[in-house]
């Protein structure tokens, strides 16, 4: 068994995409199975109670837990190297899940301002609305203006690896450090670089989220979530800052999460028996089964949506038509020397970049491609295209747009699968007829 553990871990990216989460036994399916079934059948009342004590682990209603779910769960936590893992219905519901696990109204949570448009309005309109509070940083704040943001009833500190749409890379030692020193964990969305680019907990931070509907599921198929545990965080080390995981939960019989699942099991069975429980937000098998198969050229899929990202972003750059290009990718970028440190393979296949003009030009430049596709979608096979400041982002006013990095003339460009010339000669017709 050890020895089984240790060939694991020191497994490829690679293998891990193809056949983690999944060692069937002698005589079972190869590619695990779909187990469509709400409920499970018992034979004695007394192991249900068990079950529903969390003193037994076993499936019984779906809503909690589905054996297909977490085959799928247990590929992307040995992917991302962590401790345990749970799937959510939606990106959304994986970061607030992560967030309301451990803030209860009255707490606070210092975030990136630099992040996915659908997550700002959940932390700052939707749990501010419950209770709970946030101030929001620029990912490059100095140490002392991060170290500010702080305040006595913070819980937990909140980014994206790379900022949907800036393209912003975080630098994982800063938020790190400072949020260990303030006795909470580093909660960081690794959505864009997923973990074949990039392993946020090699770099200190706590627990990673994911929209798996991005490159994850990467065939536009699947809305879906994932939340990931380091096993790093000492919860009872901090013990008077997270009551919910270091003192008896009254809802499960006295539960002490901390205690009874320790640092490794201790968050991602909290989300499960509370949240899970209450909100419900779980994907189906069906669309987890589809999700694990997509999941397995993930490593391969990368590597093209890199370059042709590379490679779109670079002919972008160097077009006068264009006012500037955002891709962590290029060796121009202010990004490019953090991506290097933290995903030293590769970062993804978006690029951002700015249209003169005003809006009316970049509507008419977007309105004339014929391949890219105008969507509201990313990090998916096919390429495809997106205004944030008129969709997205358009609840945000000009003051907060240009602090989240999305400028007026900003567009993002998510390069697919197909060939590199291909996105470029669409990009530059459009670019001809137009600019
Ligand atoms: C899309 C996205 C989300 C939200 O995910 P959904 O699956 O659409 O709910 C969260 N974070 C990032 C970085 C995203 O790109």
């Amino acid at each position: 068994m050890a020895e089984e553990k240790r060939a694991e871990e020191s497994r490829s990216i690679e293998t891990t995409c193809v056949q983690g989460g999944w060692q069937p036994k002698n005589g079972e399916p190869r590619t695990p199975p779909i187990v469509q079934s709400t409920t499970f059948k018992y034979t004695s009342s007394e192991q249900m109670s068990r079950l529903f004590d969390l003193s037994e682990s076993g499936y019984f209603y779906t809503r909690l837990s589905n054996p297909t779910n977490d085959i799928v769960a247990k590929k992307i936590c040995e992917l991302e190297g962590g401790t345990a893992a749970l799937l959510t219905s939606s990106g959304q519901a994986a970061n607030f899940f992560a967030l309301f696990n451990i803030c209860s109204a009255g707490d606070h949570i210092v975030a990136s301002n630099a992040i996915y448009g659908g997550t700002y309005n959940l932390i700052n309109v939707t749990m501010r609305r419950m209770g709970i509070d946030c101030t929001f940083v620029h990912p490059d704040c100095t140490p002392e203006e991060l170290e500010a943001a702080f305040r006595p009833n913070t819980k937990a500190v909140f980014g994206e690896s790379i900022a949907n749409p800036s393209l912003m890379v975080l630098d994982f030692d800063k938020f790190a450090a400072a949020a260990h020193r303030h006795g909470v964990p580093l909660i960081v969305d690794n959505t864009f670089p997923t973990p074949v680019n990039c392993r946020p907990f090699e770099y200190g931070v706590d627990i990673v989220t994911h929209s798996t509907t991005k490159y994850m599921d990467g065939h536009g198929s699947c809305v879906g979530g994932a939340i990931v545990d380091s096993g790093n965080f000492d919860w009872m080390a901090h013990a008077d800052t997270f009551p919910g995981l270091t003192t008896p939960d009254d809802s499960y019989h006295g539960v002490t999460y901390a205690k009874e699942f320790g640092n490794g099991g201790a968050f991602i069975t909290k989300c499960v028996a509370q949240l899970m429980r209450d909100f419900g937000s779980i994907p189906s098998p069906f669309n987890a089964w589809i999700l694990g198969q997509n999941l397995e050229d993930l490593a391969l899929r990368m590597k093209r949506h890199c370059e042709n990202g590379y490679k779109v972003a670079k002919f972008l750059d160097d077009d006068p038509r264009i006012s500037w290009v955002n891709h962590p990718g290029l060796e121009t970028d202010k990004y490019y020397e953090l991506a290097k440190k933290y995903m030293p393979n590769g970062t993804c296949g978006v690029i951002a970049f700015g249209v003169p003009g005003g809006r009316e030009k970049v509507s008419a430049l977007l309105d004339h491609l014929k391949l890219v596709s105008i969507a509201t979608h990313v990090a998916d096979s096919r390429s495809c295209i997106l205004y944030p400041a008129g969709t997205t982002h358009r609840q945000l006013t000009e003051e907060q747009l240009k602090e989240a990095g999305v400028g007026i003339d900003l567009v993002r460009l998510s390069c697919g699968l197909e060939s590199a010339d291909d996105i470029i000669a669409d990009l530059k017709q459009a670019m001809d007829a137009v600019l």
